[in-house]
């Protein structure tokens, strides 16, 4: 079967390649494979999976929606479907946090909500620039691909450059506060950056090599853009829905985003994207911006109900439990390595380990896949192992997991 895929799929393919088996069923923090063979998951469809694959509640009520005949596509329409994740993501999301957000369904993908917020911010400031930072990714469409820095995907032929500057996002330059660079070229005529539209950044950088910027800096580019009337973005679509310990990965710096990207694991594991937005900066006009797929009523029921985890406050204690073994294990991994330069950097359950060289990382992942545990790489030359298994993931194979990882990578040293 793997050669239909080698003789059909394009030669985009990635993960396929990286991965090579055919994978049949999955449950939980686990996938099998055509011969049987069990894997744990800590890639998690990068991030889209932090309940776990067919979650049970999800699953469920799934199964009950599609017996009823549910409707199962409305673009925007109001159905019952779409009434309870609203109901559901207000009470438990944004009143317990203390947040106000109007809610645009954008589609299927990541991208349609960035796409979104930049022409939205585009439009209510009148201004097109945009500053994004260096490591960033915010997706493939021309217009968040403009956003994304990685040199890789980029061509020159596609014109996906224009009204972009990437800065330094924090940590780029050693212990300099980037932030200040930003307040300085606001300030400055000279600097040649025409006043933005929006600023738009990732807390964490999931696609950059787990680059975690601190609460100070967050919170010195929010009121960057707050004295500038800049419309703040963060894209939480890999990093938000708990994955780093909190529902929004803003929560800790307390900032309060004019624009919030949601993607990935909102849907429970269907597709699904969404654009928050600050009720002062709703200036859509009706239709202005559509979708045919703004209606995927099953992702509505999904999504409801992985929502749920989030009425049990134990889910937080229990999240920063299974983070604290984590981070532990990283520390050990980066010391016992601390010759060949390895570096650890992560918050919550998104932990990467900087071993420098991308093939080391890829040998790394191939050694791992072997024996049983599917991870992948990030960073700019992909040397950064990536950690990321569900928020959900049982202790034992949290353990198991790690304990192959740190195998995988003592063979690769040795
Ligand atoms: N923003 C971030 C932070 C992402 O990690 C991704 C996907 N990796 C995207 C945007 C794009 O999402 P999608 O691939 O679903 O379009």
């Amino acid at each position: 079967m793997q050669t239909t895929i080698e003789r059909i799929e394009s030669n985009v393919r990635g993960y396929a390649r990286l991965f090579p088996t055919v994978f049949q069923s999955a449950v939980g923090s686990t996938l099998t494979d055509t011969a049987g063979k069990t894997y744990i998951d800590f890639f998690c469809g990068a991030g889209s999976l932090n309940y776990g694959h067919n979650p049970r509640k999800a699953k469920a009520a799934l199964l009950d929606y599609i017996e009823r005949d549910g409707v199962q596509h409305s673009l925007d329409t109001a159905t019952v479907a779409k009434v309870d994740f609203l109901d559901t993501f207000d009470r438990l999301i944004l009143r317990p946090r203390g947040l106000q957000y109007r809610i645009q369904f954008t589609g299927p993908t990541g991208t349609n909500a960035v796409e979104a917020a930049i022409k939205l911010a585009r439009k209510q400031t009148g201004r097109s620039h945009v500053i994004a930072f260096t490591g960033g990714y915010h997706g493939h469409s021309l217009g968040s691909l403009a956003l994304t820095a990685n040199q890789y995907y980029h061509s020159e032929s596609y014109g996906s450059h224009n009204n972009v500057t990437h800065l330094p996002f924090d940590g780029y330059l050693d212990d300099q506060d980037t932030s200040e660079i930003l307040a300085k070229m606001l300030q400055d005529r000279s600097s040649g950056l025409p006043m933005p539209a929006a600023v738009i950044l990732e807390t964490v950088q999931g696609e950059g090599g787990i680059n975690v910027a601190s609460d100070a800096w967050l919170r010195r580019i929010a009121s960057i853009c707050e004295e500038h009337d800049i419309r703040l973005i963060i894209d939480d679509i890999q990093v938000g829905n708990g994955r780093t310990g909190t529902f929004f990965s803003f929560e800790r710096a307390g900032i309060t985003p004019d624009l919030v990207c949601l993607s990935k694991s909102i849907g429970g594991g269907l597709p699904m994207s969404l654009l928050l937005i600050r009720p002062e900066r709703d200036t859509w006009n009706p239709g202005e911006h559509t979708g045919t797929f703004r209606g995927n009523n099953l992702a509505f029921v999904a999504a409801t109900a992985v929502l749920r985890h989030w009425a049990d406050p134990k889910f937080e204690t229990e999240i920063a439990v299974r983070s604290e073994r984590v981070r532990q294990r990283m520390e050990q991994i980066c010391h016992r390595h601390r010759d060949a330069g390895f570096e650890c950097r992560g918050r919550g359950l998104i932990w990467g380990i900087d071993v420098k060289r991308g093939d080391l990382a890829s040998e790394v992942i191939r050694r791992a896949f072997k024996a049983g545990l599917l991870i992948e790489a990030s960073g700019n030359k992909d040397q950064v192992l990536k950690v990321m298994p569900a928020l959900t993931i049982p202790m034992a194979l949290l353990d198991q997991g790690l304990k192959i990882l740190d195998s995988s990578i003592r063979q690769t040293m040795a």
